[in-house]
Formats: structure tokens, sequence, C-alpha cells
């Protein structure tokens, strides 16, 4: 059996490792030249497995509301959450399915099941680590989610008490039990009312993953293809065409859409219709040299939206949502000078010491679903399957996702099943 994989990112790549286990002939193509050029370069590398909630919360419609209006007020790289006009209209048709489904029921809904693919991933990822002696600064840490007030924190601890019985193990923690497990917090303490611990939640560097992925699958005869782009996919009754940007045509018996956002323009191309959007986030690798109190933990702060997380010798801080399309792919000072302010809130004195040269901001664009669950599967149209709209969750959900939807197009008795996250549901 051939299958065309398209994407080199987390996926797309676990999808084509597990494949290639089963003994399937595997082409991996990507526009960039590297593997993990998209969202799976930065991202905040936080296995967010306890209680991996969704976007789409009750209340975001709001959240959408006051991201426009910073936009319009020209506060949108100085707040978490921005949305110029502009682009607002290629928007409507997912934000209006996105908006709907922003309800209570299908919010928790949606969390128990990513909560389920989560913890799959997290069993797949720990025999892949020992079977591949993985090494991408994976930390067994544990993170903290802090709050500012306690009426956040009860809402919030309100949220991840349901899925206790799912197995979630948590700790809610005052402020002076916070600083025992979290000194480096030590100044920002005035500011903290407290947190909720998650001892099983980990972190890891997700672009070296992919690489190593990519580096071993090669190894054993997988074909990577770097710097071309799709530009056409066609079903046939026994196989799929997929075109190059170039002209050159591949033929093969499926294909497997794990493009990230862009797996919206190719689904098309392909008659599949594929609701992800994107949301642009920011990170900022601040390396950390000789800080004595450096954290412990992966720390959410959920009154700025944004994390940080000691990733091997480096401080990763990552957070903001513009919806901007996929324009302004570059990072203007300004957000940098809004991302370090985050970081300054928590360690000032540690920033006090940073040479902004050496910070590496990026950004990246989150695939976002309109339900906050990932399209796993085959699709309307034969041969062709689709492993996408992870959104925040593509790091915390990816090996499950590649092995589950590999075992699926090989034919092999599932380990998980998929029906929750299936393709087909997307009208
Ligand atoms: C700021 C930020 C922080 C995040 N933090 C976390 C986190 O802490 N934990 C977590 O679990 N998740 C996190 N995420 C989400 C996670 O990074 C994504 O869900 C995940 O990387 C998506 O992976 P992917 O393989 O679907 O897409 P991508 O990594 O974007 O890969 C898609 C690939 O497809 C290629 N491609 C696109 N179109 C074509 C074409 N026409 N032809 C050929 N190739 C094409 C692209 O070049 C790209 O390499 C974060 C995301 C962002 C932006």
């Amino acid at each position: 059996m051939k299958i065309i994989v398209i994407g080199a990112g987390i996926l797309g790549i676990s999808t084509a490792y597990f494949l290639q286990k089963h003994g399937v002939e595997v082409t991996v193509l990507d526009k960039e030249a590297l593997p993990a050029r998209g969202a799976s370069y930065g991202n905040g590398g936080y296995f967010q497995s306890s209680v991996p909630d969704p976007w789409n919360a009750p209340g975001i419609f709001s959240m959408f509301l006051s991201a426009w209006k910073n936009s319009l007020t020209g506060k949108g790289d100085q707040s978490a959450f921005s949305a110029p006009t502009s682009s607002l209209p290629g928007f409507a048709s997912w934000g209006l399915d996105f908006l709907s489904n922003a309800n209570e029921k299908t919010f928790l809904d949606s969390l128990i099941k990513n909560r389920n693919l989560a913890q799959y991933t997290r069993s797949v990822l720990d025999d892949l680590n020992v079977a591949e002696a993985l090494s991408y600064d994976q930390s067994q840490s544990g993170s903290l989610i802090i709050f500012r007030d306690q009426a956040s924190m009860d809402d919030y601890a309100a949220i991840a008490n349901l899925t206790l019985g799912h197995g979630t193990n948590l700790s809610l923690l005052n402020r002076d039990e916070l600083l025992q497990v979290e000194p480096s917090l030590i100044e920002a303490a005035d500011e903290l009312t407290g947190a909720v611990l998650f001892p099983d939640d980990h972190g890891g560097n997700s672009r070296i993953y992919c690489e190593q992925l990519c580096e071993l699958t090669r190894a054993r005869g997988m074909a990577y293809r770097f710097g071309v782009s799709v530009s056409q996919i066609a079903s046939r009754n026994s196989h799929v065409k997929v075109r190059l940007d170039d002209g050159e045509e591949l033929i093969a018996d499926a294909a497997v859409i794990a493009a990230g956002t862009w797996s919206r323009q190719l689904g098309r191309c392909a008659g599949v219709r594929v609701p992800v959007a994107p949301a642009k986030g920011y990170s900022l690798s601040i390396p950390m040299g000789n800080w004595n109190n450096r954290p412990r933990h992966i720390i959410a702060d959920m009154g700025t939206h944004a994390g940080v997380n000691p990733l091997g010798d480096t401080l990763r801080l990552a957070g903001t949502a513009e919806f901007c399309g996929h324009h302004n792919t570059g990072i203007n000072e300004a957000r940098v000078d809004y991302l370090i302010g985050l970081v300054r809130e928590l360690f000032p004195s540690f920033v006090d010491t940073i040479d902004r040269k050496t910070i590496d901001p990026w950004g990246g664009f989150r695939p976002l679903s309109t339900d906050g669950i990932p399209y796993i599967g085959k699709t309307r149209v034969s041969n062709i399957y689709l492993n996408t709209g992870h959104g925040g969750l593509g790091w915390t959900q990816g090996a499950g996702s590649g092995k589950a939807l590999a075992d699926e197009i090989a034919g092999v008795p599932p380990e998980f099943d998929l029906s929750d996250y299936a393709a087909l549901r997307i009208r």
C-alpha cells in the first residue's frame, strides 16, 4: 500500500511513523524546507493531558468581541486577543459554526473527548519514547494553573473537578502552598491567589520530536520531499492523484491531509470540506542561563492567557490569539514587548537579565476546528483522510492521533476508538 501524507508537522509525521510501522510505503510532502516549520515549531510544549479544554467555551463570543475592539482601538498587539476587522469576513462561516458549539454541553463533551485522546497519546508516547530512545527535552514536571482572584480559580476548579471521574489527578493550592511547590513565583506572590496543580502533566519540544521521527523514518526508507507545495488532490476509484505546484503528479492508494490550518484549502481542491480556522499565537524561547530559581513546573497564567514552560535550557513563553487569517506571518516588535511584559509579571528579576537578541520570537497558526475536537479519519471522498483541527492541543494529542489513524488506514484492529473524532461528522 502506498500513502501520501501532506504536512510534516506533529500530525503528519506521527501518522507517517505509525504507517511505516505497519509496512506501508509512505511519502511525506511539505512546502517548507524542513520538518515542523508550521505550528509544530515553537508551540508551548505543554502536554495538557489533565484538562485539555477546547476553545469553544461558553462566553467565547465576548472574547471575540473584545479581540475585535482591541484591534479597532489599536491595542491588538498589547492584548491577549485581537481580531482585525479586515480579516473577519474570512472567518464568517467557520465562526458561525464555532459559536453555535460554544455552549456548556458541547464544551464539556469536547473536553472529555479531548481528554480521552490526550490520555491515549500519553501511553503511545511513553511506548514511543522507550522504543526509539527519543530525546526532545521531555519533562515530567507537572503543571500549575495560577490565578489572580478566587472567583476565577473556583470557576476553573469546577471544570477541572468534572474530569476527576475520568482519572484526573489534581490538588488545589493556596498562595503559601503554591510558593512551596513553585518558589520561582516568589516575586509575583502578592498578585496570586493560588493554583491548581496537575502532577501528571508534562512537557517536551515538538520541533525536536518531529525532527527525530523524520530522521528515524527516513533512515528506514520513508520518502520525504520538502520544499514542494501541493496544489491539487483528486480521488479516483482506486487511487489518488496529488499534483505539485510545478505540475508533477504523484499517485498513491490514499492521501492523508495533515496540513494544519492549510488543510482547509487543500481539502477544498479535493472536494472535502475541512472547517479549520487559523488562530495565530506567539512564543518566545528565552535562554535561562545561570538563573538559579528556574520554574519547576509548566505554569499557565489564566490572568494573561499565556504559559511558561522550562524546556531544556530555555524558558518557552507561549500565548495570544490573533484572528488575522494567514496574513501577518511576521513578528512585530510591539508584540514581542507585550510578551516580554508577561514574563516580567511573573519573574521580574530574571527578565532584567535577558538579552533581547537571544529570545527567538516566533508565531504560528493553531488549526481550530468548529467543535473543539480534531477531525481524524476517512472523509466523504474515497481514499482521502484527515488528521487535523487539533487547535491548541496538537502536541497533547499528536502521537495518539497519528497511531490511531495509521491503524485505521492499515486495517489493523484499533487500540483506540476514533468514532468521537471522525472526519465524517463534518457536514
Ligand atoms: C503559540 C502556540 C502555542 C501552542 N502551544 C501548544 C501546547 O502547549 N500544547 C499543545 O498540545 N499544542 C499547542 N499548540 C498547538 C499545536 O502546536 C498545533 O496543534 C500543532 O502543531 C498542529 O500540528 P499540525 O501537524 O496539524 O500542523 P503544522 O505543524 O502547522 O504542520 C502543517 C504542515 O503542513 C504543511 N503544508 C501546508 N500546506 C501545504 C501544501 N499545500 N503542500 C505541502 N505542505 C503543506 C506546512 O508547511 C506545515 O509544515 C500551540 C500552537 C501555537 C501556535
